[in-house]
């Protein structure tokens, strides 16, 4: 019950024209969102065998990124129709069986049912892309992202290896989302912090920094007794003195541009810009890291101990002014692999809607280019899946072919809700669906716009195989491991890890 109830909540947002939903967590801050991971992830779950569902939608987000409500509506729906199995007293373990052999068979559909995909095809991969990112805000300028999109993973590709860390999504608000716009380098959100400081270097030896350039406030309250004003200026002089050869030292180094993660102080601010570096502070932590990733510097966390070999190289460090605000580019990197993607829009909720609609279109973007294979989407894969498990159900015998046609019927409710999100008629939609595919046409699928059927392949509704293969796994997983619990029990005596509502025998 619990989990299916989690399933429910998600299965609105499926599809182009699924809903969003707005979450509110206690400090009344708002996300609103479509992405079936984020509105788990942030929903306050306690319910143990809820957890596990969400657990299914983790999984599939980190191996594949994308296709996790599929993964728990489908998730969702077998365990509904092991219950009608059970209300007929089918065994639980032969259900669980007859689930596994099904999804393995559909394993075995939906590979042959795949068509390879090259590397250099870039208006296929844009239609990967394209497909991820409807029906969520990326929308509005879908065409512009998905181009950016496939350039920057085509760029970052070695061999059939994407590493997302190499591209950068920066956000900015401000200005349409059409004007979003793929660098060669990385863009920090982040401006010089001296105003006398160069505007621009050019060849720029930089330098990463990981702790503060000041003067260290100490932990233990101190008292110092000054007897005569010379003293202190001696103080003043001192602390002045190490901040000078804190400089210094970065100055030896023969670096240009600092990047540093805390805090400089505002004489040091003063003594780089005399010497005419370009200086950030409180750069983020992942910034720095891929910076260091980008110009194959090393981050340094001693002042003593570092050399010119700790740099890397940029072509060009320059702060240009974005919206109403300065940001730093750091292009010609000597690694050509490091692309940012600005993301624009027109309030901050639309710019994070948008950035998790690109998260969607890279991860995909990467599975296809991994595994190589995609299908067609819009209920096609899954209507095919579910017409040729029929046939297969057919071979076997007895209570298993139960299991097999229900896993079928439960392959179906992708579709069924796509069309109901779209407020079409689910059951006249599934019957053209299933017409078409028992008359051969293995790529028909829902058009939600218009409510008729389209041949995805054509309208370019293509998705990466492995997303399906995940989703049809780790559904199927979480939905044996389920059926297979008979009751809850509260272990141990760990106060704060109780159930809440466990302990209710028979609860499937
Ligand atoms: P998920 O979190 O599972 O990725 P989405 O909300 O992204 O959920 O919806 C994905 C589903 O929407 C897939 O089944 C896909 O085939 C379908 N889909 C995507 N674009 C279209 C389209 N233009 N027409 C019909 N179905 C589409
Ligand atoms: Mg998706």
């Amino acid at each position: 019950m619990a989990a299916k109830l989690v399933a429910e909540t998600v299965r609105t947002t499926l599809g182009p024209k699924g809903m969003d939903k707005m979450l509110v967590d206690s400090l009344g801050d708002v996300i609103v969102t479509n992405d079936g991971v984020t509105i788990l992830k942030e929903m306050q779950i306690e319910h143990p065998v809820a957890k596990m569902i969400v657990e299914v939608a983790k999984t599939q987000e980190n191996e594949v990124g994308d296709g996790t409500t599929t993964a728990v509506v489908f998730a969702g729906e077998l365990l509904k129709n092991a219950e009608i199995l059970l209300d007929k007293n089918v065994h639980p373990t032969v259900i669980t069986k007859g689930y596994s052999i099904a999804a393995e068979k559909s394993i075995q559909i939906v590979n042959s049912l795949s068509e390879d995909l090259k590397l250099n095809d870039k208006e296929t991969l844009k239609k990967i892309a394209m497909t991820a990112m409807t029906g969520k805000k990326a929308e509005i300028a879908k065409e512009i992202l998905a181009d950016l999109c496939a350039s920057a993973v085509m760029q970052v590709a070695e061999g059939n290896y994407v590493n997302l860390e190499n591209i950068k999504v920066e956000k900015k608000v401000g200005d349409g989302t059409e004007n979003s716009e793929l660098i060669q380098g990385i863009v920090l959100d982040k401006e010089k912090v001296h105003s006398a400081m160069p505007r621009k270097i050019d060849n720029a030896k930089i330098l990463l920094l990981d702790l503060e350039i000041e003067v260290r406030n100490t932990e233990i309250d101190a008292k110092i007794q000054i007897t005569d004003p010379s003293q202190l200026s001696s103080f003043i002089e001192m602390e002045e003195n190490m901040i000078r050869s804190m400089v210094e030292k970065i100055k030896k180094t023969g670096s240009n541009v600092l990047f540093c993660q805390k805090g400089i102080d505002d004489l040091a601010q003063h003594y780089l810009a005399k010497a005419k570096i370009f200086a950030c502070r409180r750069v983020k932590k992942s910034d720095l890291e891929k910076l260091a990733m980008a110009t194959g510097g090393s981050i340094v966390s001693n002042l003593d101990d570092m050399s010119s070999s700790d740099l890397g190289f940029a072509s060009s460090v320059e702060e240009k002014k974005v919206g109403d605000e300065e940001m730093t580019y750091v292009t010609g990197c000597k690694n050509p692999k490091a692309v940012t993607i600005l993301v624009r829009g027109g309030t901050e909720h639309v710019v994070d809607e948008i950035e998790r609609g690109l998260q969607d279109a890279l991860g995909d973007l990467r599975s296809a280019i991994k595994s190589g294979k995609v299908v067609t989407g819009a209920g096609s894969v899954e209507i095919e899946i579910a017409h040729q498990l029929r046939s297969f159900a057919n071979t076997l015998s007895g209570r298993e072919q139960l299991a097999v046609l229900a896993f079928a019927e439960s392959m179906e409710i992708i579709p069924r809700t796509l069309a109901e999100n779209a407020g079409l008629d689910p059951i006249d939609s599934l019957t053209e669906l299933k017409a078409a595919h028992e008359k051969g046409q293995k790529n028909a699928g829902l058009n939600v716009f218009t409510g008729k059927l389209m041949d995805a392949k054509k309208e370019g509704i293509i998705e990466p195989l492995n997303i399906k293969i995940q989703a049809l796994k780790s559904a199927t997983e979480v939905a044996e491991l389920i059926l297979r619990i008979d009751d809850i029990l509260l272990s141990g005596k760990r106060e704060s890890s109780m159930p809440p509502q466990g302990g209710m025998p028979g609860m499937m």
